[in-house]
């Protein structure tokens, strides 16, 4: 009797194990190999998209249970066994079902049974009759700047969801294409790269030392924590490096905060390194992310440049691993696979054996302690490239002070003055909307979500009531339900409203605002941003979006609304944030040739937080928050692990969290274990939240009782009930 052919297989569900199936008779052995994706049944009549791990020898499934898997979908292995054993580690070290998080390294078209797209793409561009006539398209400005992208990266040409980044519209691609002004074609005829050659600018001192100290040591694994100021030149370093590790014929791999900011970096890498650059973040279409993502695996790619789950992309010959602004929140996912993008570059490099940059001004106090323990070095930019000198820093005590709405009069006196000399402001308020609150003067009733018990958000320009937990909205009315001659009265002020006190103060300004709301629509981020650079805007009003890694070198004040929001917080982590935020954004002002000046709105002057910050830099402060954290025993100096539950009712998830306490305090004593205790937002979308909180020491002893405590969970009656979650490093507790 011949040997039965077993595959271990890994599915998309949330368990934690894999399954195993019986091989047809018809598939040639040398076919089945692990990495291919396979269909198999699945369940009562249905089938699931699975990848073969490996083929193993036994199984412990009874013989009569075994089922037959139906297709095997690709004839190449689609991840290789180092992708794959990534992968592993790092769903054992996040406790999250390996089929989950494998496939969510995967792009969209790939977790379905889709074929493998070729690697020919449709590209635009200049069309080679139309290069020497420049054609007059005053009367068409995105036609023109849509031709001068195009003209910029020469005959290799721009893909269309490039071309989209940078806010083109389909339309305008295709009024060029009928002028005959462009072309599309397919990327294998393009001609093939140019080697890099890097731009004529010359590198400062501390510039070269950082790239000198990088490069020497290309061949072996060793995180480098690039800190530098806004505008030091972290950039040009990165580029630098790229370029060395490209020489040497292996790729790079650089992830960025957001979406938004790729266009820029992109644009960057490109006129140094040349075309060969794969993109990858959720705002691609699907074909094109499938595209970049095998171009990077199959080694076309030199630069892959990508968002939080670019860290994921195979890559043939891995060089060189750069996280941009390492610090910043983004780089974690908050749902799901909830892993930090900036600590699977580090595991990564590791295991391939290659550098990994930590680039940041305001570098995390996670990094910060690896940087004092000895285990990253670091290369310091302290000051501007261009030599532009720091921006001054003051307050303005709002206590008493005379408003124009949420802005001080010493704070407006100055947005006039700057914008009378054409120079550009941005105001700072991190929260969108008109109003965070609309309240009844006659009775005190305020409008809430009814799921969240949380108000309401109004939204002027909609005239909507949104909730900014749930995200539900309904259409707003102004009358209050109970008192009826009564209006419900605007309380606090977002970014709607700061637009509109500014238009009122100066009708002549031209004002911008950037926010979710603003740039909701396909290009509208990368449109504003063009309006921006371009001088097309006097006042900036912003919320985070825009504080992060844009260069305004017109901008030369900039105010914070409210800085008195971060400083009394539940959560220990929020003192580290608001200081990110402030640096981040006080790093706007002045990066030309002008003096920048950041005023800061606050109601507590002399909190000791606020003012170390201001006097001696975010360096400082991060001492002083480092020692405070190491006398807590908070992260960095433990390891902590959060259990949540929500449900209709709170007492289900609450006993949960009790059982689950009680399973674990039989393990190991030498954890410690909060809660369960009410999360921060008690009730959201109609369900009650509590958490449990487990700290350890060292990290390797959660790792070693997680595991088996999640098995016993599963097991418990009420897991089938609530809906619960494990965060492994959380870095939100709300
Ligand atoms: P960061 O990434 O640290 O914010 P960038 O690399 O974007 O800084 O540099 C900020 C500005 O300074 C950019 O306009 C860049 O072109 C310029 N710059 C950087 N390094 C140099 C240099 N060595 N000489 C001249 N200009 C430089
Ligand atoms: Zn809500």
């Amino acid at each position: 009797m011949t040997e039965l052919r077993l595959l271990r297989v890994a599915l998309p569900v949330p368990l934690r194990h894999s399954f195993d199936y019986l091989a047809p008779a018809a598939w040639e052995e040398s076919a089945i190999q692990p990495g291919c994706r396979v269909r198999v049944p699945f369940g009562r009549g249905r089938t699931m998209i699975g990848l073969i791990l490996e083929l193993p020898k036994r199984t412990e499934v009874a013989p009569d249970r075994l089922k037959m898997a139906l297709a095997l979908i690709d004839s190449e292995p689609l991840l290789s066994r180092d992708q794959m054993n990534l992968m592993l580690r790092a769903a054992a070290y996040y406790q999250h079902p390996l089929g989950d998080a494998l496939f969510q390294s995967l792009p969209g078209r790939l977790r379905a049974a889709q074929p493998v797209p070729t690697g020919f793409e449709q590209r635009i561009r200049v069309h080679a009759d139309s290069v020497n006539q420049a054609p007059a398209l005053q009367r068409a400005p995105r036609q023109q700047q849509a031709l001068e992208l195009l003209a910029a990266a020469t005959d290799a040409g721009l893909t269309l969801a490039t071309l989209l980044e940078h806010g083109i519209t389909r339309a305008t691609v295709r009024a060029l294409a009928d002028k005959g002004l462009v072309e599309s074609f397919h990327r294998d005829e393009a001609p093939p790269s140019p080697p890099p050659v890097l731009e004529a600018i010359t590198l400062n001192a501390g510039q070269s030392k950082a790239v000198e100290a990088i490069v020497s040591a290309l061949d072996r694994f060793g995180v480098q924590v690039l800190n530098g100021v806004t505008g030091s030149g972290k950039t040009e370093v990165y580029l630098a490096v790229i370029a060395e590790v490209i020489r040497g014929g292996r790729q790079a791999l650089v992830l960025v905060p957001e979406i938004g900011l790729t266009p820029q970096l992109v644009d960057r890498v490109r006129s140094r390194i040349g075309p060969d650059i794969a993109v990858l973040h959720s705002g691609l279409p699907d074909t094109e992310r499938a595209r970049s993502w095998l171009a990077a695996r199959d080694g076309r790619a030199r630069v892959v440049l990508g968002t939080r789950s670019a860290v994921w992309t195979p890559l043939a010959a891995a060089g060189v691993i750069v996280v941009d602004e390492e610090h910043d929140l983004s780089y974690k996912q908050q749902e799901g696979f909830r892993y930090s993008a900036r600590d699977m570059a580090v595991a990564r490099g590791q295991s391939e054996g290659i550098p990994v940059i930590l680039g940041s001004a305001t570098p995390s106090l996670e990094t910060l302690r690896n940087v004092q323990d000895g285990r990253y070095g670091e290369l310091r930019l302290p000051q501007r490239a261009g030599g532009a000198p720091a921006p001054t820093v003051g307050f303005i005590d709002l206590r008493g002070a005379r408003l124009h709405g949420a802005v001080s009069a010493r704070l407006m006196d100055a947005v006039r003055a700057e914008v009378a000399q054409g120079n550009q402001v941005l105001l700072f308020l991190n929260r969108r909307g008109y109003s965070p609150t609309l309240q009844c003067h006659a009775c005190g009733t305020v409008a809430e979500c009814p799921r969240c018990d949380m108000p309401y958000t109004w939204h002027k320009h909609r005239n909507r009531l949104l909730c900014h937990h749930c995200g539900s909205e309904k259409p707003a009315r102004l009358q209050c339900p109970s008192c009826p001659d009564s209006e419900l009265q605007q309380i606090g002020h977002g970014t709607e409203r700061l637009a509109e006190t500014l238009a009122q103060q100066l009708p002549d300004a031209r004002i911008l605002r950037i926010d979710r709301d603003s740039t909701r629509a396909q290009g509208a981020m990368g449109r504003m941003v063009a309006q921006i650079h371009a001088g097309a805007a006097d006042i900036l009003i912003g919320t985070q979006m825009l504080a992060k890694g844009h260069h305004f070198p017109g901008l030369t004040l900039v105010g914070i609304i409210d800085a008195d929001r971060g400083l009394f917080s539940a959560d220990f982590r929020a003192a580290e944030r608001m200081a990110q935020l402030f640096v981040q954004v006080s790093g706007r002002a002045g990066r030309g040739d002008r003096t920048g000046q950041v005023l800061i709105q606050t109601h507590h002057p002399d909190h000791p937080f606020l003012r170390s910050l201001v006097e001696h830099g975010y360096e400082r402060f991060a001492q002083l928050a480092l020692a405070e954290r190491d006398a807590a025993k908070l992260p960095p100096y433990s390891h902590l692990a959060v259990l949540r539950a929500e449900h209709h009712q709170a007492g289900p998830a609450q006993r949960f969290l009790e059982q689950a306490r009680a399973l674990l305090e039989g393990g190991d004593a030498r954890l410690q274990i909060f809660g369960p205790v009410p999360a921060v937002l008690e009730r959201r979308r109609g369900r009650f939240r509590f958490q449990l909180l487990i700290q350890a020491g060292q990290r390797a002893r959660l790792g070693r009782v997680l595991p088996q405590w999640l098995q016993q969970l599963e097991a418990e009656p009420l897991a089938g009930k609530v809906r619960w979650s494990l965060d492994v490093d959380p870095q939100d507790m709300i």
